[in-house]
């Protein structure tokens, strides 16, 4: 079966591909931002909706007046896309998985997607539209054989550095099916307790970068306001943030491939965002979002290899419940590791006692639903992994 695939790069452009590229990301930028004006000004005043199709015609327009016919001067596609992302982030907004679209900023990542009637792909180099040379691209893995991308996104992070992520559709071979299951809860002291009784990865594992960070971030905060050293600072921050999240992302990765390659089917517990807001410790917070990512990267794994993933709605009781005899107590307050069962008096760690309920749920849930499920397909939320949804009229 074709998957969608997406294989990110880092990029090495030329002075002058960087100046192609920086006036194509401000163009986008000013593109998306003067959609969601036009979108945010026709549902509030006229209490009309806009759709790509409207917008892109007004796109026609606004490239023939005079003050902003600059638009003209980089490619026409990335500028197309970059109403198909707004029209994507109002997708997710109004399916609950994202708050409102915002402006993007000149200081934040800048993008341009470019669909393949907008670069050439030959001889393993891609060329962009506008430019006359390939890009330096360091192929730090090969892409799969015969495929053509359907898009390119480039990018360029607040450090500095430029990325390029190819989408191709590629042939991805299922995983000989196992016996093995699992359950994974999202534990306090480590970042994930498997119902093994395994623990892995200890959040003290980012505090070093942390106190860096923070030691950048004063730093920064006493330089004088738009000067080259405050700059210079804030570049300083940004490649310590960058450094964090690229080493979180990476763990998360590998854990992801290797609870997929062993087991058939996944038990996760899913978390809402209004719980992760609401949570008011900061090291919580941040193993919160490192949650997300690694369900979601659990997720279109399972789809890719024939796996299963179940996910758990958060109102389950996985933690007060016993699991030896499914006593369930009244409260157990956050500070307490370990607890015996007045039912039954079976002594619990409270994060392995979590992983064996999520699992034994999970597997319930996964068995009710029987074979009309697909392998790879998740149960307890259908439609979060489609990639396109028209929004309902
Ligand atoms: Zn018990």
């Amino acid at each position: 079966m074709k998957q969608k695939r997406a294989f990110k790069y880092r990029v090495y452009p030329t002075p002058e591909q960087q100046h192609i590229l920086a006036r194509t990301f401000g163009c986008c930028r000013f593109v998306y931002n003067w959609a969601l004006r036009q979108k945010m000004d026709a549902y509030f005043n006229e209490q009309q909706r806009l759709y790509c199709k409207d917008l892109s015609e007004r796109l026609t327009e606004l490239k023939k007046q005079e003050e902003t016919c600059w638009l003209s001067e980089v490619s026409s596609v990335p500028l197309q896309q970059a109403l198909r992302h707004l029209d994507k982030a109002f997708i997710n907004f109004f399916e609950g998985r994202t708050p409102y679209p915002t402006f993007h900023k000149k200081r934040n990542k800048q993008s341009a997607t470019y669909t393949s009637n907008a670069f050439i792909y030959k001889d393993g180099m891609i060329t962009l539209a506008k430019m006359s040379e390939p890009l330096n691209i360091h192929w730090s893995r090969p892409l799969p054989e015969g495929v053509s991308p359907s898009s390119v996104t480039v990018s360029k992070d607040c450090a500095n550095r430029y990325f390029i992520s190819i989408l191709v559709e590629a042939d991805i071979a299922h995983l000989p099916v196992t016996e093995q299951t699992v359950g994974a809860d999202l534990g306090l002291k480590s970042f994930v307790i498997l119902s093994t009784g395994e623990t892995i990865g200890n959040p003290k594992f980012f505090h070093q970068d942390e106190k860096k960070l923070a030691k950048a971030q004063r730093r920064h905060a006493k330089k004088q306001k738009r000067s080259k050293n405050r700059d210079k600072a804030r570049l300083k921050v940004a490649r310590i943030h960058a450094r964090i999240a690229d080493r979180r992302r990476d763990f998360s990765h590998k854990l992801s491939t290797r609870l997929i390659r062993e087991n058939q089917t996944i038990c996760v517990e899913s978390l809402a965002v209004k719980n992760m807001v609401q949570n008011p410790t900061l090291s919580k917070a941040i193993s919160d979002v490192g949650w997300s990512e690694f369900v979601s990267q659990l997720e279109y794994k399972a789809a890719w290899y024939g796996r299963n993933l179940v996910k758990i709605d958060r109102w389950y009781p996985s933690s007060k419940r016993c699991f030896d005899c499914g006593h369930i107590l009244d409260s157990l307050t956050l500070d307490i590791r370990m607890w015996t069962c007045p039912e039954c008096g079976v002594h619990h760690d409270r994060d392995i006692n979590a992983a064996h309920n999520i699992h034994a749920v999970g597997l319930t849930v996964f068995e009710a639903c029987g074979e009309s499920v697909r392998p790879g397909a998740v149960k307890t939320k259908p439609g979060t992994t489609q990639r396109s949804r028209k929004p309902k009229k």
